[in-house]
């Protein structure tokens, strides 16, 4: 099938060609039929697939058709979304189909300023694409009301139930209009999953099943390391060094402190990367993904939530400096790259306490992974032995605060009645000296917080302090002397 096939108007057509489609894909070739009748639909299908144009362009077309307008703090699409980065872009890609016509999209996300969102929605907007968190925050200051909805979306639901969006969706839901398009999109469906899509679905929808578009585990070459947590750091930088041909790198871990770990070693060793997680801030985290897309930088380290969705051409490698506990999120890490007919490699670290994500993870893929060149292991640092305290360290290197073994700083002791105050290390030794002074009965009067916090070195307290512990230093060496 040709995209002149469908029934998509002058503009459109035209929108597609200028982006380069030429046959619509399979989920487009299925969704756009039914979407331009007008039924909801339920998409089971994930990123790369095509399903955005799969649902943006019906719905441009039947905004086209309907002969509406937008009206002021309104909209007429709603198109909801997990994260700031799948916001845009989405919005990008209205924008793009969107591109010769008169239909206005904008973008609404939290962690930046409202300010330009508000004002984007004063005259009133085609289609808006938002986050739950921000989208509520604008409605409650009455930036925007849903109440011309007339088309709904949303996409990634799993996610949105993952990123614990339920509530918010819910909320949402609540304030659309009854009369509406309803278009649900979730990679899996589980059955939390299908009950919210019966919620918000109506009675007949069409059901759009497709696996993704290259299925990647036949696609991809994968290699996998067998490593101890602490080398993972040196093990990746030196595949990196000793592999030129890894140039356009995504990087997969965990947490969030350990993508700024990676960055940290990687940065050492003169190799240009970044990270995007959920505690960097909008716009560092748009540079380092325009900087990664642009291929300024060689490697881009991020978390699944912050990578979830996000599309970048011609990944050569993908690592996974982490296994995934969920065994999916493997599939889709690795389906980043070897995209559009490419070549693609995948590379996993396994710690020993991993051992049991990779058995997990190659029964679901049924894939054995192999080993990867053995040689490289003798170019690393010795491996560092584990001790059951080194286990339980974070990616920081601290300990679980339950775990350090008693209070955090010693408060109180009474001992030999002396009150004793936790002091600023600074001023431990002079506060250690002052007590010892009075505990051997010498010196009074530098017990009392006030004196201890005064006792700075240089102070008068400091000199008096001195010249009491010479004189009792004095006064025992001839006591000694004394002595028969
Ligand atoms: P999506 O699943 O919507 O995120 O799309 C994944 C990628 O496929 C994007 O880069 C789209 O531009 C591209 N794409 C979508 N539809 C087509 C098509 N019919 N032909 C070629 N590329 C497409």
């Amino acid at each position: 099938m040709k995209f002149e096939e469908l029934p998509l108007a002058n503009p459109l057509q035209r929108a597609v060609r200028a982006v380069g489609y030429e046959n619509p894909t399979p989920i487009q070739e299925q969704s756009i039929p039914s979407l331009l009748e007008g039924r909801d639909l339920l998409g089971i299908a994930q990123t790369g697939t095509g399903k955005t144009a799969a649902f943006a362009l019906p719905i441009l077309q039947r905004l086209l058709d309907s002969g509406k307008f937008r009206q002021p703090k309104t909209c007429r699409a709603l198109i909801l979304l997990p994260t700031r980065e799948l916001a845009i872009q989405v919005e990008e890609c209205f924008k793009q189909y969107a591109q010769y016509t008169a239909i206005s999209t904008t973008c609404i996300f939290g962690g930046v300023s409202d300010v330009k969102q508000k004002n984007c929605l004063v005259r009133g907007v085609d289609v808006l694409v938002a986050t739950p968190g921000r989208l509520l925050d604008l409605i409650g200051q009455r930036a925007v009301t849903l109440k011309n909805v007339e088309f709904f979306v949303l996409d990634e639901a799993d996610r949105m139930l993952d990123m614990g969006f339920i509530h918010d969706i819910r909320k949402v839901v609540g304030m659309l209009p009854g009369k509406r398009q309803n278009l649900f999109f979730s990679a899996t469906m589980p059955k939390e999953i299908s009950d919210l899509a019966q919620t918000i679905l109506g009675a007949n929808p069409a059901r759009v099943e497709v696996a993704p578009q290259s299925t990647p585990i036949e696609r991809i070459r994968q290699e996998l390391y067998r490593i101890d947590k602490r080398r993972k750091g040196a093990l990746l930088k030196e595949l990196l060094n000793s592999h030129e041909e890894m140039k356009k790198v995504l990087v997969f871990t965990r947490t969030k402190h350990g993508a700024d770990k990676i960055v940290r070693v990687l940065e050492k060793a003169g190799i240009k990367c970044a990270a995007i997680h959920g505690n960097k801030s909008q716009n560092r985290r748009q540079e380092a993904l325009g900087n990664f897309k642009e291929e300024r930088i060689r490697v881009l380290v991020a978390t699944d939530i912050a990578a979830r969705g996000i599309d970048v051409d011609d990944v050569t490698h993908v690592f996974n400096y982490d296994l995934p506990n969920e065994h999916e999120t493997f599939v889709h890490r690795i389906g980043r790259t070897a995209r559009a007919g490419k070549e693609g490699v995948a590379i996993s670290f396994c710690a020993p306490d991993e051992e049991q994500d990779l058995r997990g993870i190659e029964k679901l893929t049924r894939v054995k992974i192999p080993e990867g060149d053995k040689s490289i292991y003798e170019r690393l640092p010795e491996q560092q032995k584990e001790t059951p305290e080194s286990e339980l360290r974070n990616a920081r290197g601290r300990l679980p605060r339950e775990k350090k073994g008693g209070p955090k700083r010693e408060r109180r002791d009474d001992r030999n009645g002396v009150g004793r105050t936790a002091v600023p290390g600074k001023y431990r030794h002079a506060a250690e000296q002052s007590r010892e002074n009075l505990q051997s009965g010498d010196a009074a009067g530098f017990s009392n917080r006030r004196t201890i916090g005064k006792n700075r070195p240089g102070s008068r307290a400091r000199k008096r302090m001195r010249e009491a512990a010479a004189a009792s230093a004095a006064a025992q060496s001839s006591l000694i002397q004394s002595k028969p």
